[in-house]
């Protein structure tokens, strides 16, 4: 067989399985090209229309802390660096949030922030619980990191639909190249089967190009989703971050990004496939890509415009400068000109039938 050939029947097998062996996804990542990209996006494209129609569902993105205890070295608010310019958001700025979201369509609420220990337990319950009362027909997404069981118990009980935590690499050893000897992909692997349990909607996820990772990897990245199974899956590029110990390290790629993307739809085919904005930050047209290689969400930034420029995860953040009215109001046109369109619509995964309302 020749590449192509062997390539598209990986691609067609995949299509018809969701699932293929370690070596085989290593194989297609490894030998993948533009036109068994644009096989894949078109088989990817395929599923996501059956389950999704032409709909991109939109979460409002609401970053409230950038204090964070841990050291993660490709993190722009790492606690070791000194240069970011720290903040924290209010329960009433947080609202504030929600509220003019509300007001622009937004049906989802994503709280991201560091690992900021200020925000204990009880302060997370009553927020989530307020936000819960104020915008009932609103689902609630946490991402705030690694807790113990009961805390993401706590969190479910005062209403959290939602919980977003990249697995960042699959591979133990790949792991620790990126993360400080305290923290472990074992222990991250623990927070999402405890999360599943508990009844959220579950997102993991992981950077693709990050310092050192092989396509052996990005192939044990699959299996661990396909065993997982969570409803949503984050990918973005590494983008390096210059007061990290990674600055100097290149960033990931679009192209293969995107082939990440359209493999995720075929192995995951119901999941929900944000297009991130760190795709949109290497690529003008990465967002529109992404939707177009099987992505149907967007995540647009809630936060107010005077802390945007703080949440500095990585170099060249796009969007840090729009209100979010102005956001909302670009990645209509953006999507719009892909013939697909946003909805105002809470985007539960299709496959969810009872909703923590
Ligand atoms: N504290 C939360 C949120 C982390 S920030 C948590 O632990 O889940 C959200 C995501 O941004 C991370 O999971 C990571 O995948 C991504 N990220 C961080 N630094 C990045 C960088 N330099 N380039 C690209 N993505 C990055």
């Amino acid at each position: 067989m020749n590449g192509l050939t062997e390539q598209t029947a990986l691609i067609d097998k995949l299509a018809a399985q969701e699932e293929l062996s370690l070596s085989e996804y290593e194989r297609l990542i490894s030998g993948r090209d533009e036109r068994s990209a644009e096989y894949l996006f078109s088989a990817a494209r395929k599923v996501r229309e059956k389950y999704y129609g032409k709909d991109v569902y939109i979460r409002g993105l609401i970053e409230f802390t950038n204090y964070c205890k841990n050291d993660c070295l490709y993190c722009g608010i790492r606690r070791s660096n000194a240069n970011a310019d720290r903040y924290r958001l209010d329960e009433s700025e947080i609202l504030d949030c929600c509220k003019e979201g509300w007001s622009l369509g937004f049906r989802t609420f994503v709280l991201q922030g560091g690992e900021d220990l200020s925000f204990d337990d009880e302060k997370i319950c009553r927020i989530v619980s307020h936000i819960k009362r104020d915008f009932p027909d609103c689902a609630v997404t946490l991402s705030i990191g690694e807790k113990s069981r009961e805390s993401y118990q706590a969190y479910f009980d005062a209403g959290a639909d939602r919980y977003l935590l990249r697995h960042e690499t699959a591979n133990e050893e790949h792991y620790a190249m990126l993360h400080p000897s305290e923290l472990s992909a074992r222990e991250r692997k623990r927070c999402l089967w405890d999360l599943k349990e508990i009844g959220y909607q579950v997102g993991t996820g992981f950077m693709v190009g990050s310092p050192y990772q092989t396509a052996r990897h990005l192939a044990e990245d699959m299996l661990f989703i396909r065993e997982l199974q969570p409803h949503m899956v984050g990918i973005g590029p590494f983008v390096p971050h210059h007061d990290t110990p990674f600055a100097d390290m290149s960033g990931g790629s679009a192209e293969l990004t995107l082939f990440m993307l359209g493999l995720i739809r075929l192995t995951l085919p119901k999941v929900l496939l944000p297009a991130t904005t760190a795709l949109g930050t290497i690529d003008p047209l990465g967002r529109e890509k992404g939707i177009l290689a099987g992505a149907n969400v967007v995540m647009p930034n809630l936060s107010p415009l005077s802390v945007r420029k703080k949440y500095m995860l990585y170099d060249n953040k796009i969007c840090t400068g729009d209100e979010s009215a102005q956001c909302r109001a670009c990645l209509k046109k953006r999507i719009a000109a892909t013939g697909y369109k946003i909805v105002a619509a809470r985007g539960d995964h299709c496959g969810v039938t009872e909703i923590n309302i």
